[in-house]
């Protein structure tokens, strides 16, 4: 069996960036083998939040490379002049391209790595590979659309998977129920439910904005129930003293802290990032609202410092036990649909590692995103949008994943380096070549 000098769980930004990293760092004497795989059939940024009329949260120049390059084949500028758009998109006057021109370029800059990325596989699990007491290798065991288990070899591993889904514990026992559904599988779920007379959106995010905005233009004309814990819906503050936040060298900065001062700092600026729509977005629903009542019509709800208390699954609809915060009382609600749009988890990393864990101690990365482990375990393992907690609020975002794939790119290549040079003591290594 073939042995990957790297193997990339995931195809998304964080890893093609790191692919193109890897390309343009190639010499001679290095020439990094990495191969990746992606569950999605085919590259696919988001897509079930690929609505009409939104747009990046963040400047095309922190597109894969052009912060950590600007003169790379892979640029968002290349993208448009290869596309024939770019005097075009000059005209259009923004730093904000529309999320379905951003993911013609994510798909583009990914179809230049079609041979080094098997879709349509789902990484089920990453095993050691054990000699004597050492762990040489890691065996990384993934399903295609099939159902027919694949396992590959590597010396080294980089995860980049993203967020999976928070769901409310209260709706976890309706997992199944198609009528309960997560904003990332908003557009394949609500095609389902096209007649729906009645729907809940929970939260108070960009995605629970652009839903409500979505089902308020839908030709059926659902009413729609916005409910969140908050008082108000409030802007993302995207100024440039906050802004400095997302810059590159602020990761070193956020690292270097202790423990206590991290968490506040992630504090401070939470809001930056989290349950923060756009401004605009937030006007056009305020507009919505108020419309209503010039009309004189109630099609749709706002409730704020709304928490959902349980939820019964009826045959007329999924009904909503909701407690009215401000008024101290709780009353009951049918819907015919409710859209979760309660954010993601990172640490799904976690569950794929856990044959690792008698290596791993509690996950801690390096500053170089590496995971520590024992001194018997030689594989490198990076992670990609997991490190918040360690690295800050940039780090489930684009804003410094060009410069993050290179100072990912300049650890593996040492570590791939040091494991070329002990190849030959290695029997494995050995009989497999490379
Ligand atoms: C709707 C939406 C809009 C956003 N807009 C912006 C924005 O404008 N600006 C910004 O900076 N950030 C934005 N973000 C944040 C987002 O996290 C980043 O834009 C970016 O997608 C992070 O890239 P990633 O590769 O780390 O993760 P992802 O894009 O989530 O990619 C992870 C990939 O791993 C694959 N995968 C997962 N598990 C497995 C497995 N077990 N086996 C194989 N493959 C697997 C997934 O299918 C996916 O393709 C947005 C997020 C959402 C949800």
């Amino acid at each position: 069996m073939q042995i990957h000098d790297l193997i990339g769980i995931g195809f998304g930004p964080s890893n093609i960036a790191l692919a193109i990293t890897l390309e343009e760092k190639k010499t001679e004497e290095c020439n990094v083998d990495a191969f990746f795989i992606e569950k999605q059939p085919n590259f696919a940024w988001h897509a079930n939040m690929m609505l009409d009329n939104t747009h990046m949260q963040i400047s095309f120049l922190k597109d894969l490379v052009t912060m950590r390059n600007p003169l790379s084949h892979f640029t968002f500028i290349n993208y448009l002049h290869q596309k024939q758009r770019l005097q075009d998109f000059i005209n259009l006057k923004t730093f904000f391209p529309s999320r379905h021109e951003f993911n013609d370029y994510l798909a583009w800059a990914a179809s230049h790595f079609n041979n080094r990325c098997a879709y349509g596989e789902e990484v089920l699990e990453v095993l050691p590979e054990k000699r004597n007491d050492e762990v040489s290798l890691l065996r990384i065991r993934s399903r295609d659309s099939d159902g027919v288990i694949n396992e590959r070899l590597t010396r080294n591993l980089i995860v980049g998977v993203g967020g999976v889904p928070s769901i409310p514990e209260c709706f976890l026992p309706l997992e199944g129920d198609t009528r309960v559904f997560h904003s990332s599988g908003y557009l394949r779920e609500i095609a389902q439910h096209d007649s729906a007379k009645k729907i809940a959106i929970l939260g108070a995010g960009q995605s629970a904005s652009e839903i409500f905005m979505d089902l308020h233009n839908r030709p059926n004309a659902p009413h729609v129930d916005l409910i969140m814990r908050a008082r108000a819906i409030k802007p993302s503050d995207d100024s440039p003293f906050v802004n400095e936040i997302f810059n590159t060298d602020f990761t070193d900065f956020v690292f270097s802290r202790s423990d206590q001062d991290r968490t506040a700092l992630l504090d401070e600026f939470w809001h930056t990032n989290y349950a923060a729509p756009d401004l605009v977005l937030i006007e056009q629903i305020f507009n919505v609202f108020y419309q209503q009542r010039v009309a004189g019509n109630a099609r749709h709800r706002f409730l704020r410092r709304h928490e959902v208390v349980s939820v019964n699954v009826l045959p007329e609809g999924i009904q909503l036990v909701l407690r009215d915060l401000n008024a101290d009382r709780e009353y009951s609600a049918m819907y015919d649909a409710v859209v979760l749009a309660t954010g993601y988890n990172r640490d799904y990393h976690k569950s794929l590692l856990k044959p690792l864990l008698p290596y791993m101690g509690n996950f801690t990365v390096d500053r170089q995103y590496c995971l520590q482990s024992t001194p018997n375990f030689i594989p490198a393992i990076f992670l990609q949008g997991a490190c918040e907690s360690s690295h800050g609020l940039s780090d489930t975002l684009l804003s410094v994943t060009a410069v993050r794939t290179d100072e990912i790119g300049r650890a593996l290549l040492e570590a791939v380096n040091q494991s070329t040079a002990k190849q030959t003591d290695n029997p494995i290594r050995a009989v497999a070549g490379r």
